[in-house]
């Protein structure tokens, strides 16, 4: 095969001719130290390399080596808990033979262990049919993940033979009978980042996905395969959310993708995620999670690439029959990687300078989410929930970026800096900010809790939506202006916010509330509601509901920090509620009289 020549270097792209052999796509060995690169784009035997690692120090008539292979992502047991770079090289390994946590330029390490032995547990039998995304067998990989063993992409055939026992992911397990002859089946499949997976069928995604936020759940829900988006300016929370729904979301596998926010963050995410446990097995959360991170010295290029190799490895578990949640920190930074390539491409720009094509990527990317048939014949479902941070500079959402996701998402979490600053966290913008799965979402709930769950959250962003209205009076002509019962309002809008939105993510018991306790929380704060109007319809005054009700609205204050073993403290406060307003009401009447 021919060897080309670097002719041209600008930043992470560089130029070769003598290309021929080579096809866009191709992943190549770049000059003395063969840095890995990716061709984006060939002219004749002209080829435009992507690179992935710093290109200084290389020169003009270095060689460059094409291998012919796509960016590919390496799929066997040994991927769950680990952490990998954009192009899938583990950093810990990476560390160890480098002995520094800045990667050293062309040295090549594989993504998974070759050497560790696994136990294969057979599925299938001598004398099966099967055919692409199967079930061969499994492995426990780690407590909280049984990896399967599918059928690779575009095989099918009768099962000759299947080994039971202990097996490095390049052995044998497997042996199946096709058209075109016998083929041997490792445990290991590789694929190119940048194909899709395919599916069977895509279904609606409409079975929530809880995040043990409350803003999340109760108002802006996603489901399992939905798409969202959080932009929001610097120190708004973006990532803080991210954290949050990795820990916390109800799914079987999480991969959370840093590509290029502060670097630091990653280090916190190596650090925490270890020590959390999940809350159903009591396991370490890293048992469920892949972390693909960018280190501050890869350039900006790797972005691109961590995108993929995440959203490959989230279609793979996905594959198995599991749902995920891919979270992606943030994409903003990924548009830049684009913008810049494009730039150095001489391509003619788009708007604010980012390629044509920004939008499409963004659509392509997102398209791989979903509620899907996998392939196989046992009719297996499998989800991927795609969250992502977008980064607006100056929170001025109507940039590119943020309006090319909107456009395919279905759901916004939009943070608002005055809230941040005022330290409402989450700052989700609960008047800005909607899903597209809330009517889903809250039939569901109906159905599962049993109890008027879509009317409690109507009746809540109702009363949020008046305050709004209400301050607007307010600021005109002072709060003297408003009947009682408007005043009351506020007062009640104060509590959603305060005791219901606001959650801080570093509290042992807020960081985190089931839907039970949502309910009961929301349930509680809309009865106090629901008591108040009437008992202000009967006559009664606010200042003497205000005043017989401030030790119930102090506990109230405190429900977020009632234990999930407790709900029943809860539900208590609503008795107490009916009871005290009686009250309240009763002796009003004696004073009348
Ligand atoms: P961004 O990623 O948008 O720049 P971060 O997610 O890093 O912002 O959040 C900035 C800071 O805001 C955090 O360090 C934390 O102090 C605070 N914060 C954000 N969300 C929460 C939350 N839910 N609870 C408590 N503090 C929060
Ligand atoms: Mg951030």
């Amino acid at each position: 095969m021919k060897v080309g020549k670097i002719t041209r270097i600008s930043g992470p792209l560089v130029m070769a001719d003598n290309m021929e052999d080579a096809s866009i796509q191709d992943i190549c060995y770049v000059g003395n130290l063969g840095v890995v690169g990716e061709i984006i784009e060939m002219r004749g035997d002209v080829a435009s390399i992507q690179v992935y690692e710093e290109t200084s120090g290389l020169g003009p008539g270095e060689p460059v080596q094409t291998t012919g292979e796509a960016l590919s992502v390496e799929l066997a047991p040994g991927i769950v808990s680990q952490m990998f770079d954009g192009i899938q090289r583990p950093l810990d390994v990476f560390e160890k033979k480098t002995k520094s946590t800045f990667l050293s330029r062309g040295v090549k390490i594989p993504a998974l262990d070759h050497e560790k032995k696994w136990h294969f547990h057979p599925q299938a039998a001598v004398g099966d049919e099967v055919v692409e995304g199967d079930i061969l067998g499994n492995v426990q990989e780690t407590k909280l993940v049984t990896h399967k063993i599918m059928v690779p992409i575009g095989i099918s055939g009768r099962v000759k033979a299947i080994y039971d026992g202990e097996y490095t992911i390049d052995e044998v397990i497997c042996v199946i009978e096709t058209t075109h002859g016998d083929k041997e089946l490792s445990m290991l499949q590789k694929w190119p980042v940048r194909r899709f997976r395919p599916v069977r069928e895509k279904l609606n995604p409409d079975t929530p996905m809880s995040t043990g936020q409350r803003v999340i759940d109760t108002f802006f829900p996603v489901t399992k395969g939905g798409a969202a988006a959080v932009p929001g300016p610097f120190g708004a929370g973006k990532t803080i959310v991210q954290h949050q729904i990795a820990k916390w979301a109800d799914v079987d596998l999480v991969v959370y993708v840093g590509c290029g926010e502060r670097g630091n963050e990653m280090t916190d995410v190596m650090n925490e995620f270890p020590e959390l446990l999940d809350p159903e097995t009591g396991e370490s959360l890293m048992k469920r999670t892949i972390l693909i991170a960018n280190t501050s010295n890869m350039p900006v290029s790797a972005r691109e690439a961590s995108i993929y190799t995440g959203i490959t490895i989230a279609e793979y578990f996905r594959d198995m029959g599991y749902s995920v949640a891919i979270m992606a920190d943030s994409t903003s930074r990924w548009a830049e990687a684009l913008r810049e390539m494009s730039g150095r491409l001489e391509e003619m720009p788009g708007d604010e300078g980012y390629p044509a094509y920004l939008g499409s990527r963004l659509a392509e990317y997102y398209e791989r989410a979903g509620n899907v048939v996998t392939l196989g014949s046992e009719n297996r479902q499998g989800s991927i929930t795609a969250i992502s941070a977008v980064s607006p500079s100056g929170g001025d959402m109507s940039e590119p970026v943020t309006q090319n996701t909107l456009r395919v998402v279905k759901v916004f979490w939009g943070l608002d800096s005055t809230l941040s600053q005022q330290r409402h966290f989450p700052a989700v913008d609960w008047l800005q900010s909607y899903s597209l799965y809330s009517d889903d979402v809250n039939e569901y709930l109906d159905q599962k809790l049993g109890v008027d769950w879509s009317g409690l959250v109507g009746e809540s962003m109702r009363i949020l939506q008046k305050e709004s209205d209400l301050n607007e009076i307010v600021r005109l002509v002072g709060v003297d202006s408003l009947s009682e019962k408007d005043q009351f309002v506020l007062e009640i809008a104060k509590e959603l916010r305060e005791d219901y939105l606001q959650q801080n993510a570093f509290d042992d018991v807020d960081t985190f509330s089931s839907i039970d306790k949502q309910y009961q929380m929301l349930n509680t704060i809309i009865s106090f509601y629901d008591e108040g109007i009437n008992a202000l319809d009967l006559g009664g005054y606010l200042s003497e509901l205000l005043q017989g009700t401030s030790t119930l609205r102090d506990k109230i204050a405190r429900m977020k920090n009632i234990p999930e073993e407790n709900l029943q403290q809860i539900s208590d406060i609503q008795t107490e509620i009916k009871e005290t307003i009686r009250d309240i009401l009763q002796k009003g009447d004696m004073a009348n009289d």
